[in-house]
């Protein structure tokens, strides 16, 4: 990969030896690094780089990382990964139902993070509209235009609600979708604060499609955050 094939992007971290970490970890996987140390730097240089990318620190000295991805939002739709500590669900989940399209808990690894990445950049460059109508993963195939669901290729029956529930976390494969957000996309507006709906559909429609539901293989559990649908 030439230099200027190289995908920009921008991280916006506080703390040094974070910043050099993911610069180290990014260049070895064929990305071009920008750092700003504070939010407002962040901000200018989103602008000013056209990044491919952003990983946002949400602890910053001047603006909060959440008040960064507001902000980001108001004029960008660049995928955005936010960095949080352990045990502050609540602040990766204001940050996802801000924009932020996916969080890491430090300390992470290189193997997540760029995973992470490459999630949010396939959901970036994919279009409205573009998406296949089947998905395929392990022994589970949905078809979006029927919408139907079978595993290995024995139709299962779901309710409408189980449905649209596992269609919303599969159309963006390896996605974590919010328990407000799934809320809206199934139940609609006026249900984002009842999440034990989720919980509730989430555990019938295990039952029906996972080998283990204690242990799924495809409709993975974010605790305090929400849900992901595991690809390959
Ligand atoms: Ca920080």
């Amino acid at each position: 990969m030439t230099p200027e094939e190289a995908p920009l992007v921008l991280v916006i971290e506080d703390e040094a030896p974070i910043r050099q970490f993911l610069r180290a970890a990014l260049a070895s996987h064929g990305y071009a690094v920008a750092e700003a140390a504070t939010g407002g730097d962040g901000l200018r240089l989103a602008a000013e780089d056209k990044p491919a990318l952003v990983i946002l620190d949400l602890g910053l000295p001047d603006i909060d990382g959440l008040e960064v991805t507001r902000r980001l939002r108001e004029w960008s739709s660049v995928p955005l990964i936010v960095l949080s500590a352990r045990g502050r669900e609540e602040d990766k989940v204001a940050a996802l139902d801000a924009g932020a399209d996916d969080y890491l808990t430090k300390p992470f690894g290189v193997k997540e993070l760029v995973a992470r990445l490459r999630v949010a950049q396939r959901h970036a460059v994919q279009t409205p509209g573009a998406t296949d109508t089947v998905l395929e993963v392990g022994d589970l195939r949905l078809d979006f235009s029927t919408r139907r669901v079978f595993l290995r290729g024995a139709e299962v029956r779901l309710t409408p609600l189980e449905y649209r529930l596992l269609a919303t976390l599969g159309r963006t494969p390896g996605r974590v979708m919010t328990h407000r957000h799934l809320l809206a996309e199934v139940w609609g507006p006026g249900y984002e604060d009842e999440a034990h709906y989720v919980r509730l559909f989430m555990s019938q429609l295990r039952r029906k499609i996972e080998d283990d539901p204690a242990r799924p293989r495809y409709l993975r559990t974010e605790p305090g955050v929400g849900y992901r649908f595991l690809p390959d």
